[in-house]
């Protein structure tokens, strides 16, 4: 099956930070979809995601048309998948090594959610908690699962879903690229499917909206570019706190 993927992104500084330090990359012709949502003092943040996300397109393409190697036999995953996790494995690296050879980016790293889409399965691949959702027959999904603390006491019963949204903690990450831990990238595979809505996005987007909210918008009539902006002004509107990066995808419409 040959799918028609459209695909539109914006990323918005919001209303109280000085940079964004959010990058995205939309590579249709290779069905390459990514946000990062860089961190660290002085700007680093900028570096580190964008460092990500070119390091992330670059192991892709070198590595397309080869097979995933004994990780996808080993993981059992498409090929394409495995190549999108050792994709982001080798962006920990680029992000690692930046940093030793300049002290002063020391401390930087970045979370990243990715998508990669051959026929009909969909990869996503993601480390911290920068989201994918899906919209398929009036139901939104998170794909995702947060690496962060908060997630964690949720998944462990300490902590309620509402808890975690406003603890004072809840923004702190688990897992990103450039972590002074190994990597674990998460990957899942989703069979696509005329009229599913793919959204990914930075956690700016979804500490503003709830899950109901991200639903209307994605459920709602109008144009994927539209789709964009209204839910970046949704954020901005109730505060915009962060930065709000959004990476919407629509399939065989
Ligand atoms: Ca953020």
């Amino acid at each position: 099956m040959t799918v028609s993927v459209k695909a539109c992104g914006l990323s918005d500084v919001g209303q109280s930070r000085s940079h964004n330090e959010d990058c995205f990359a939309i590579d249709a012709e290779h069905g390459l979809f990514l946000v990062a949502d860089g961190m660290g003092g002085h700007g680093h943040g900028e570096v580190a995601s964008q460092l990500a996300i070119e390091a992330i397109r670059s192991a892709m393409l070198e590595n397309e048309g080869r097979p995933g190697g004994a990780n996808a036999s080993a993981e059992g995953i498409q090929p394409h998948a495995a190549r999108l996790a050792a994709a982001f494995r080798a962006a920990h690296n680029t992000v690692v090594h930046a940093m030793r050879e300049d002290s002063t980016l020391l401390g930087m790293g970045t979370t990243a959610v990715g998508c990669a889409i051959h026929n009909d399965i969909a990869a996503f691949a993601h480390v911290g908690d920068s989201r994918a959702y899906r919209l398929r027959d009036d139901e939104l999904e998170l794909v995702t699962e947060d690496h962060t603390w908060v997630n964690e006491q949720v998944m462990a019963g300490y902590l309620s879903a509402d808890q975690a949204r406003s603890h004072p903690l809840k923004s702190v990450v688990t897992r990103a690229i450039g972590g002074d831990r190994e990597i674990a990238v998460d990957v899942r595979e989703i069979e696509i499917r005329n009229g599913d809505l793919y959204l990914l996005c930075s956690d700016g987007l979804n500490t503003m909206l709830s899950d109901q909210d991200i639903h209307d918008h994605l459920a709602a009539d109008g144009s994927l570019e539209e789709l964009c902006h209204k839910l970046v002004d949704a954020a901005n509107e109730r505060g915009g706190l962060d930065n709000i990066t959004v990476l919407v995808l629509a399939i065989g419409s």
